[in-house]
């Protein structure tokens, strides 16, 4: 029985120091059969799946005990050549799984350089991972037959327990709370409060915790499951009675503190007679701390940007150098640090087709996996087969691509093409009618290969019947054929990194469909829920490629040691690090057990620690703080001094070393390195003379006489609207689109003038008659809209819209009705082969009215108008001047041009405005102020037409010569409704430029080029 006992040890010890990789010599039926039943347990596609999900393990480990436990100071090498001389029986344990992927990869390092073609694999392994293996040890040798749960499963089990708690069903966000009350059971495991300390306490949080953890407890104990917080205990008490394997030597490696949890397995691992040694690791003593330096920079930006510098310098100085850049709240700064640093040490990666360079840096920090741009795809074309999506979440989709083929610029054409379909009221896009829409527009050769792939999916999930309930881990494999349907491009992966994004994407599905030993079915939706939640939690960072410098967390450089180190963001506000007691446990209790940000004598501590131990991973350190977060023209007046700056944590453990400004750390090589840069780049500039403009070369123009609009407006903005086709997507955002709504203003008015012919009429009328027939129009003009209305809210809205419609043309009925007799020419005449400074147009005007005086230009603008609209130099509505000296050439020209105005339609102002008229076309409003342009003399309304030709005549002869200036006529006022920023760079221009109000005041003189 012994001698089974002990087999059993020994092929399950095999397997833990194997890192779960099958190990083919462990072959008793038991194990095999304890194997199929993790296997089963867990749903995972291989029975032991949890090396790959490791990381997913890697939650912060809460550091506690810093005095009890000696810690031996090593350097790295010695601790390998430890490891080296016991490599069976010693191993090594990290506080990260990056610590522990670091030491294996310096262990292979030093039996290369030691000559070796091959070498026994070290027992190196993270805490958590760690733990899982003895834990399936136990379970293989028949030692414990409960699951061992999943942070995932655990917090499902949460989930049930709060749904069958009044309290927890009152809560906005059960998902929320249930994440809280999770953290709140693991932070009293790992500090051993007993759950009765906790339920006598009179907080009422506490105590729905606490019957919360009673309920959570009862499920383990019926289902056999043992959470995650637990297991540090149970495996004491294994560990004890001698039922897990264990290894003659640990070394802890990279632990700042550590738990009460976790001493107690120390301490019971101990007592089985294990060499357990807390080791913390140093450069090379005698150097360390000599080497240091603290400085300050006026900004965080210089302090990045020298840092940057120094680390360029450091490298070109000895290219083997392992450098770390250590920051405190790294995950705010990364983008910014990304930036600078891809800049100054890797500039050609910025080449847009560069995206896949090899970078000399590395950051330690995660990327949640629901960011990634394919894993994104997946949870979009997933959720889509089952609701409809937001437009900017399908437009997403159909632009980035990641499934089926076609190429980018279709996509990108096909998507603009749908968002600028007719008929639209906005609202969000189903599967279903998008596919109609692409099956609509025919067999074009954009829209074929977007179509099949959505056919195939769209087949799958008809088959697998997405409306049934199912477990988690049907939904998977629903999930998987779903995706395979679609041709999601990661499932044929092409290089490493992706190979590695498959990987954790199948670890992720692996997690969900774990979820099956903890819950029943399930909708399909919830499942995609549950994926989303899943995956936004979840890490994902490409295998290190062992990256000459590393930019790390202050956490997760524990256990890593460098050549140099500089540590950014050192401030008194950054460091140390603020957070909060958890919201469920007593604060007494907290504090009793010394956990964090409940004891600020032990946070200190704490800090210290963790300060030295960065002091102490390299040779030479320079820590660094920046005075001010920002541009000092734009921050606080009154930025700190230095020495207030500083965290004092830094300054207590190097009290003798000097503060001093960042210029005079970087060595006077580093200078003239970036002075030497600097000259070489403007020496590499050269003065070019303004290349000549490029006449426009077309006949016609486009779009009738915007052209003359957007010249006026900004000569670039016509140049790249009328010239490059650099159209705005325009489209509704929920109802009728402005554009819309003008053309069905117009298409009602055209109608109603058409059968009404004269004011003479309209006079004669009755309001009941007008309104009717204008409800007639309104309906023929929406119901192409109503045809595509197919939610219940859209044909709601439909009616609104009929109906302000309707009131809004009755109120300017009235206006009509009060001007001088008239009689309507033409609704929407157009003017073909005109001509105007070079060049050839067609424009059209809304109406033409006979008056007693001659003929009158009518314009509808639903938007708001200015009678100064058409004035100077620039006019910002060109139309109406335009149509009256076009008209004027034309053959069509009989009567005299007696006035022209805008009809205007804007909800709050139904009325006219009047450009220009001879006296007594348009009606006088009794007590107004006399309006100058409606009172012109024949001669002078004349003339007034001879200065708009010359204006724009001007203005269509720029336009042909090809004058592209960037000037905006109003300045940010008229970039603000132009959709060209990007093009012309003006807002890049600003960033890089003075302050800015200096560019504004540069664009509003109208200097800015
Ligand atoms: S964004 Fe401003 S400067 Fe640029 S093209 Fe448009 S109006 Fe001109």
């Amino acid at each position: 029985m012994r001698r089974q006992q002990a087999g059993r040890l020994a092929s399950a010890w095999a397997l833990a120091i194997s890192g779960c990789s099958g190990n083919k010599a462990v072959n008793s039926s038991n194990i095999d059969a304890n194997h199929r039943l993790m296997a089963k347990a867990y749903h995972c596609d291989r029975a032991i799946g949890w090396c790959s999900t490791a990381s997913s393990y890697n939650v912060e480990l809460s550091p506690f005990n810093m005095a009890a436990t000696r810690r031996e100071m090593r350097s790295e090498q010695e601790l390998l050549q430890e490891l080296g001389r016991n490599i069976d029986g010693a191993a090594i344990i990290t506080s990260t799984v990056r610590a522990a992927r670091a030491l294996r990869q310096q262990y292979s390092r030093q039996q290369q350089i030691a000559g070796r073609q091959g070498w026994r694999s070290p027992q190196i392994l993270a805490w958590e991972p760690w733990l899982k293996t003895l834990w399936d040890a136990a379970i293989l040798c028949g030692a414990e037959t409960r699951i061992l749960l999943n942070n995932a499963q655990e917090g499902e089990l949460w989930l049930q327990v709060l749904a069958q708690d009044e309290a927890g069903t009152q809560t906005i966000s059960m998902a929320g709370l249930a994440k809280q009350a999770q953290q709140a059971w693991q932070a009293m495991h790992r500090y051993r409060i007993e759950l009765r300390d906790v339920r006598n306490d009179d907080n009422i949080d506490a105590k729905a915790f606490s019957r919360w953890a009673v309920e959570l407890e009862k499920v383990c104990r019926r289902a056999q499951l043992l959470s995650p917080s637990q297991v540090e205990s149970e495996l004491s008490n294994l560990v004890r009675a001698r039922k897990v394997p264990l290894p003659e030597t640990i070394f802890l490696v990279g632990f700042d503190r550590t738990t009460p949890a976790q001493e107690l397995l120390n301490d019971a691992l101990r007592a089985a007679g294990c060499q357990v040694e807390l080791t913390e690791l140093e450069s090379s003593i005698g150097e360390r701390i000599s080497g240091s330096a603290v400085t300050f920079a006026r900004t965080l930006e210089e302090e990045i940007e020298s840092a940057a510098q120094w680390v360029r310098a450091t490298l070109l100085e000895n290219p083997n150098q392992r450098i770390g850049v250590v920051m405190p709240s790294l995950g705010e700064m990364r983008d910014l640090l990304d930036a600078v640093f891809r800049r100054v040490l890797a500039p050609s990666s910025m080449e847009i087709h560069a995206a896949n360079a090899r970078l000399p840096y590395e950051f330690s920090l995660g990327t949640p996996m629901d960011r990634l741009p394919a894993v994104r795809t997946a949870l979009t074309l997933l959720a889509w087969l089952d609701k409809s999506l937001r437009p900017e979440d399908a437009s997403w989709l159909v632009v980035h691509g990641g499934f089926g083929t076609g190429a980018s610029d279709a996509r990108a054409m096909l998507d603009k093409k749908f968002r600028e379909r007719d008929f639209q009221l906005g609202g969000k896009v189903s599967f279903s009618n998008f596919q109609e829409w692409l099956t609509r527009g025919g067999t074009d050769e954009d829209r074929s290969p977007l179509r099949r792939c959505l056919q195939r999916a769209d087949v799958a999930a008809k088959r697998v019947d997405l409306k049934q309930h199912r477990s988690y881990a049907d939904w998977r494999e629903a999930m998987e054929e779903l995706l395979s349907a679609a041709e999601w491009s990661l499932l044929t992966a092409t290089d490493s990194a992706e190979y590695q994004l498959l990987r954790r994407w199948n670890a992720l599905l692996n997690e969900l469909s774990s979820l099956s030993a903890v819950t029943g079915s399930v909708r399909f939706s919830d499942a995609i829920k549950r994926l989303k939640s899943l995956a936004a939690a979840m890490l994902f960072t490409l295998e290190t490629r062992n990256a000459p410098v590393q930019i790390l967390g202050i956490s997760e450089a524990a256990g890593l040691t460098f050549d140099r180190i500089w540590w950014l963001n050192a401030q008194a506000a950054s460091w140390p690090a603020r957070g909060h007691a958890q919201p469920f446990l007593p604060w007494s209790v907290q504090r009793a057990a010394h956990m964090p940000y409940a004891d600020p004598a032990a946070d200190a501590a704490f800090a210290q620690r963790v300060t030295r131990r960065i002091l102490n991973s390299a040779p030479a350190v320079i820590v660094s703080c920046a005075l001010q977060e920002s541009d000092p023209t734009t921050a606080s007046a009154h930025a700190p001094s230095p020495e207030i700056a500083i965290s004092p944590a830094v300054r207590s453990a190097l009290p003798d070393v000097p503060l001093i400004a960042i210029g005079e750390v970087l060595s006077s090589q580093i200078l003239s390195t970036i002075q030497s840069e600097a000259d070489a780049e403007s020496s590499a500039l050269e003065v070019v003379d303004e290349e000549p403009a490029i006449p426009f070369q077309g006949i016609q123009v486009r779009s009738g006489v915007r052209f003359l609009k957007d010249q006026a407006a900004c000569p670039f903005q016509a140049f790249a609207e009328m010239r490059l086709a650099a159209e705005p997507i325009e489209e509704g955002d929920g109802g009728l689109p402005a554009k819309a709504q003008g053309i069905i203003l117009h298409e009602v008015l055209q109608r109603f003038w058409d059968e009404m012919k004269s004011q003479k009429r309209l006079l004669e009328s009755t309001e009941d008659e007008c309104r009717e027939i204008l409800r007639t129009h309104i309906h023929h003009a929406l119901r192409r809209f109503r045809e595509h209305a197919d939610e219940s809210w859209q044909r709601a809205l439909l009616d609104i819209e009929a109906d302000r419609i309707e009131s809004r043309l009755m109120d300017w009925l009235e206006v009509e009705k009060r001007r001088p007799d008239f009689t309507v020419v033409k609704t929407e005449d157009t003017l073909e082969q005109m001509h105007l400074g070079g060049v050839e147009l067609r424009c059209r005007i809304d109406r033409i009215d006979q008056v007693e005086q001659g003929m009158v230009l009518l314009d509808y603008k639903t938007g708001k108008v200015d009678s100064k609209a058409c004035d100077g130099e620039r006019p910002e509505e060109p139309q109406l001047p335009a149509y009256a000296v076009l008209r004027q050439d034309s053959a069509s020209d009989e009567k005299p041009l007696a006035g022209i105005a805008f009809a205007g339609l804007h909800p709050r102002n139904v009325d006219l405005t009047v450009v220009g008229s001879v006296a007594g076309v348009f009606p006088v409003v009794p007590g107004a102020r006399s309006n100058p342009r409606g009172n012109l003399s024949a001669e002078g309304l004349r003339q007034q037409q001879e200065e708009w030709r010359t204006t724009l005549t001007r203005l269509a002869e720029d336009f042909v010569a090809g004058v592209a200036v960037v000037d905006p006529k109003k300045g940010r006022e008229t970039c603000r409704y132009c959709a060209q920023g990007l093009l012309c760079r003006i807002r890049e221009a600003e960033g890089v430029g003075g302050s800015s109000d200096e560019i504004a005041s540069s664009i509003e003189s109208g200097s800015f080029d």
